[in-house]
């Protein structure tokens, strides 16, 4: 079913048919060539934007830890890097691995679905996780940490290219600084965003909203709401890549991702219980030699 939806099945099905490969290889081939369409139009800020986003985030990170003794190193950020793209089920290519249909059906770790609450929540729990891993001294305090990390960034990138807030930034609503540190609501119900969910309105238009997705309709519309879109199928308010019709705000949303990347991972060096403790700090921006 999955398979038709993109008009995939009859086209692939005859040409490995005609191959005589058989059935079960066949079906599974077509599945993984649906994948590889499913899977830009699924994603946050494409594989490509997260990878550069955290580069330059942490280029700042290091500027600021400048004097204090601690850098991430070029291996520490890979690894970062890594785990941030994987939070959408796909590696650096984009191509889908295992975690593909759990990762895409999970609203909180994209703030799809005005899913505010749980995934603000979400960040809370990782950094406070991170802080506890990195003070316990795990033998995986390390890789632990930084996949949780990676994951975290992932998730704070995509609040940018999934909701409205850098349309916001307009009205002077600057909600969401915080991320990490305290939890947003969930929006209250009512409108926000016109017919085809391309277009903000009502609540949409002074508070904080993000667009629906469903990885198998991308294109149906959640009455009175937003829609994510997809690229090639239908419009949305997504700011995913710079292929947009709206170049200024995907350009805006990926500058406050990358400054609230910063804030984050600062806000890890400088919890009070780590901030004193360098063999913590360490463990987190470098990966010792083995
Ligand atoms: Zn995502």
């Amino acid at each position: 079913m999955r398979v038709r939806l993109l008009g995939l099945n009859s086209r692939t099905a005859r040409t490995l048919a005609a191959l005589n490969i058989p059935t079960f290889v066949t079906k599974c081939l077509s599945l993984f060539l649906c994948l590889l369409l499913i899977v830009p139009l699924a994603a946050g800020f494409k594989p490509k934007w997260h990878t550069l986003i955290t580069w330059e985030a942490f280029d700042d990170v290091n500027t600021a830890l400048k004097n204090t003794g601690l850098a991430f190193t070029a291996e520490a950020i890979e690894e970062i890097i890594r785990s941030n793209v994987e939070t959408d089920g796909v590696n650096s290519w984009g191509v889908p691995n295992v975690h593909f249909w759990h990762a895409q059906a999970d609203s909180s770790k994209h703030f799809d679905d005005e899913d505010f609450a749980k995934s603000s929540k979400g960040l809370i729990n990782l950094k406070e996780a991170i802080v506890v891993e990195l003070l316990g001294n795990a033998p995986s305090a390390g890789t632990g940490t930084r996949e949780k990390l990676g994951s975290a960034l992932h998730t704070i990138q995509d609040f940018y290219s999934h909701s409205n807030r850098a349309e916001l930034d307009a009205q002077k609503v600057l909600v969401g600084e915080q991320l990490g540190e305290t939890a947003l609501a969930d929006p209250p119900s009512g409108t926000t965003c016109d017919g085809d969910g391309t277009k903000l309105s009502g609540g949409g238009l002074t508070g904080l909203t993000s667009g629906y997705f469903k990885l198998l309709t991308p294109c149906k519309i959640t009455k009175d709401k937003c829609r994510h879109g997809a690229p090639l199928l239908c419009a949305g308010i997504n700011k995913d890549s710079d292929s947009t019709t709206k170049p200024l705000l995907f350009s805006h949303a990926r500058a406050l991702a990358r400054a609230a990347s910063v804030r984050f991972v600062l806000s890890i060096l400088n919890d009070p219980r780590i901030s004193g403790n360098a063999k913590a700090g360490k463990a987190l921006v470098s990966i010792p030699p083995k």
